[in-house]
């Protein structure tokens, strides 16, 4: 029977690259995110290439009884999830603290810690009813260092760090792997988001260097979920060779 993988954020980037990954590889697919018409084309995209079978889910992760409806709603069958990708998330803003906006502090824990929890509560029942599983989150190198005015998207990163320790801890005696994976910068939609939708500005980042691309990170994802059933990666850092540290960026 085909493995299944459950990736939450993929009708763009990282979570969407994913997909197109474990799609070659043979699983099944749960994809999630709030754009349907983006999750519905890929699902049908992947179904028609690799033959696979896709179930698509378009909730707002931020809601905790959307999250729990719709994923608890669907068929037992699709509940045998063996990979979950904890990626859906998002950075707003880049102001100091005193002059950060309180909606984008509220989206980004709501995404990135919350969302990321309401999900894991659910699928790690699951993985414990079937009794194996492997649950990789997505920080960043935002969740290893703190860099100005990234404050609360930092914390947020830092607290996906914290709850990937905390998972791999108390899902150590069911068997299941979790690992955290913290890239440096990605080209993604991620900047035009930070930025809201200002394409200039988020251009601006990734000028002069050659950034990692969304495909990079889906194949360490799929590295990690592919090691044999007594390995597990706890942490993994991944940069842009031209990419020391957050701010240290080497730009020709
Ligand atoms: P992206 O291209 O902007 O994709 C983000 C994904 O998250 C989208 O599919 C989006 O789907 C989903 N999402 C955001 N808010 C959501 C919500 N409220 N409910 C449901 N889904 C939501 O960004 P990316 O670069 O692929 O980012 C993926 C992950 O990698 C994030 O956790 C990010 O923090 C992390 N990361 C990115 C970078 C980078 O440089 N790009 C570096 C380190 C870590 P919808 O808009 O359709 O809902």
């Amino acid at each position: 029977m085909a493995k299944i993988a459950l990736i939450t954020g993929a009708s763009a980037g990282i979570g969407e690259a994913c997909a197109h990954t474990f799609a070659r590889e043979g699983y099944n697919l749960i994809l999630t995110g709030r754009r349907m018409k983006r999750l519905e084309d890929l699902a049908q995209h992947l179904n028609n290439k690799y033959n696979i079978e896709v179930a698509v889910s378009s909730f707002d992760i931020r809601s905790r009884e959307q999250v729990i409806n719709n994923l608890e709603g669907l068929p037992a069958e699709w509940k045998k999830v063996d990979v979950l990708i904890n990626n859906a998330g998002l950075s707003q803003g880049l102001d100091p603290i005193d002059k950060g906006s309180y909606d984008d502090w509220d989206t980004m824990i709501d995404t990135n810690i919350k969302g990321l929890l309401y999900t894991s509560k659910v699928v790690s029942n699951w993985m414990i009813a079937n009794g194996s599983g492997h649950i990789i989150n997505l920080g960043s190198i935002a969740g290893k260092e703190v860099y100005p005015n990234g404050n609360v998207y930092c914390a947020t990163k830092h607290a996906v760090d914290a709850l990937n320790k905390g998972m791999r801890a108390d899902l150590l005696q069911y068997g299941i792997k979790v690992t955290a994976i913290h890239p440096g910068a990605v080209e993604t939609e991620f900047s035009e988001v930070r930025f809201k939708g200002d394409k200039e500005r988020a251009k601006k980042i990734y000028e002069g260097f050659d950034p990692l691309v969304a495909q990079d990170i889906a194949d360490t994802i799929w590295f990690v979920a592919s090691r044999p059933a007594h390995v597990n990666i706890n942490d993994l850092i991944i940069m842009p060779t031209a990419q020391a540290a957050a701010t240290n960026i080497f730009r020709k």
